[in-house]
C-alpha cells in the first residue's frame, strides 16, 4: 500500500512531480483514496485489507514533516497486521534527529532519504565521520548516520537528473558523487529513479532543455545516465555492502500500479467479475428501475444462479459471460463495464452490447 501521508515538504525541487492537488496541501491518500474524517485510521486499515497488503510506503511532501501522524500510522499498521507487516517511508529532510527514535519505537523498517539536489556534490568530502563543515551535506550526512545506528534499513532514493541545457553545473557529477558516498560509507541500498515528467514539472523542464522518450513521460538520458553511475560506483567500489536498484518510469507507473490493483481485485472480486491483465474489473451491466424483479426474471427465464448477478438501487451487475448470452433477448439498456477495483470503483471502458 501506499499512504500519501501529507503534501507538506521542506524541499522545493523544481523537478518535483507532485499534482496541484497534492503539492504543500496537507492531504492524506491511501492508495489513490483520499483520507479524512474522526475515522482517518480505519479508512488506511481498510485500504490495506482491500489489497492485503504485505508493507506499506508512506510517502509525500515529507513524512517527516507530520513525525506525530506518521508515527502513528506506523504504528498501527504493525499493530493490526504484524511486524512482518514491512513499513518504509521517503524523507528529504532536514528534521529534528531525535524523531529518528520516535520511528523507530513505532516499528519503522527503512528510511529512504533523498537530500535536495543542491547539497549532492558536497557528499563528496564525506564518509563515516563528519568532515567539512561548510558543506550543506552536513545535515543529512548527520540524520542518515544517527538513523543507520537505529533503523534496520538506511539508503537513498533520488531520481537521475540529466545535466541541464546552458548550466555551468554538472547534475550527472553531483549524482555520482552522492552514489560514491553511498557507497563509500556502505548505505544499505540506492535506489535511482528515472526522471519523469508530470504536468507540473513539465514547463521547467522545457526551460532546463529535457526532452522525452518517445511517447512517454521518462525524460531522455535519464535511464543512460541512471546506469552509467551504478556500474562505475560499481567498479569503483567493488567491496560494497550497498545494493543498488533502478527503476524505470514505467515500471513506477505500470508495473507497481497494475501489481497493486490485482491484489486489490483478487481480494474484492464477486462470483461475477471477471479480473483482467491491468487489475480492474470486467463485468455485466443491465440498467434499470426495478431490479429485484430483473433478477428474478434472469432466474426463472435463463436459469442464471444467484451469485452470478447482484441487483443494486438503478442497475443489475451480472457476470460478462452471461450478459453477453442474454442480453440481445432483454428490452433494458446492457452494456460491459471495466471498472477499477479501488473505493470509486471509476470506469475505465464501457462496451454497449
Ligand atoms: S522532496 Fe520530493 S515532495 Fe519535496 S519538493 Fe522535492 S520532489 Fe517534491
Amino acid at each position: 500500500m501506499v499512504v500519501y501521508i501529507t503534501g507538506i515538504c521542506p524541499q522545493d525541487c523544481y523537478y518535483c512531480p507532485l499534482s496541484e492537488t497534492k503539492k504543500g496541501k496537507d492531504v492524506v491518500y491511501a492508495n489513490e483514496r483520499l483520507v479524512e474524517g474522526r475515522d482517518w485510521l480505519h479508512i488506511i486499515l481498510a485500504e490495506a485489507r482491500k489489497m492485503r497488503a504485505l508493507g506499506t510506503g508512506i510517502t509525500g511532501g515529507d513524512p517527516m514533516m507530520v513525525p506525530d501522524r506518521t508515527a502513528l500510522v506506523i504504528r498501527t499498521l504493525k499493530e493490526e497486521f504484524g511486524r512482518n507487516h514491512h513499513v518504509h517511508l521517503y524523507t528529504s529532510g532536514p528534521f529534528e534527529p531525535s524523531l529518528i527514535e520516535t520511528m523507530k519505537d513505532a516499528g519503522l523498517d527503512e528510511m529512504r532519504f533523498h537530500p535536495p539536489i543542491h547539497t549532492w556534490s558536497s557528499f563528496r568530502y564525506l564518509s563515516g565521520g563528519v568532515e567539512g563543515d561548510a558543506s550543506p551535506a552536513i545535515p543529512f550526512h548527520e540524520l542518515i548516520l544517527h538513523a543507520r545506528d537505529s533503523i534496520r534499513s538506511v539508503g537513498l532514493e533520488i531520481p537521475a537528473v540529466v545535466d541541464e541545457k546552458g548550466s555551468k553545473t554538472s547534475n550527472a557529477g553531483s549524482l555520482l558523487e552522492l552514489v560514491r558516498y553511498a557507497a563509500r560509507t556502505g548505505m544499505d541500498f540506492v535506489n535511482i529513479n528515472e526522471l519523469e515528467a508530470s504536468h507540473t514539472n513539465m514547463g521547467i523542464f522545457s526551460v532546463k532543455g529535457f526532452s522525452l522518450v518517445g511517447d512517454s513521460m521518462a525524460v531522455e538520458g535519464s535511464r543512460e545516465l541512471a546506469w552509467s553511475v551504478i556500474k562505475r560506483v560499481q567498479g569503483e567500489f567493488p567491496g560494497t555492502k550497498t545494493v543498488f536498484h533502478f527503476c524505470s518510469s514505467v515500471y513506477k507507473d505500470s508495473v507497481q500500479l497494475r501489481h497493486r490493483l490485482k491484489r486489490m481485485a483478487n481480494n474484492l472480486r464477486k462470483p461475477y467479475d471477471i479480473v483482467t491483465e491491468d487489475g480492474t474489473f470486467l463485468r455485466g451491466v443491465i440498467v434499470t428501475d426495478r431490479p429485484d424483479d430483473i433478477t428474478a426474471l434472469l432466474k426463472e427465464r435463463y436459469e442464471v444462479p444467484d451469485e452470478l448477478m447482484d441487483a443494486l438501487e438503478d442497475r443489475v451487475l451480472i457476470a460478462p459471460w452471461v450478459l453477453e448470452e442474454i442480453g440481445p433477448g432483454l428490452e433494458e439498456e446492457t452494456y460491459l463495464s471495466e471498472v477499477y477495483p479501488t473505493w470509486d470503483g471509476l470506469e475505465v471502458e464501457r462496451i454497449p452490447l
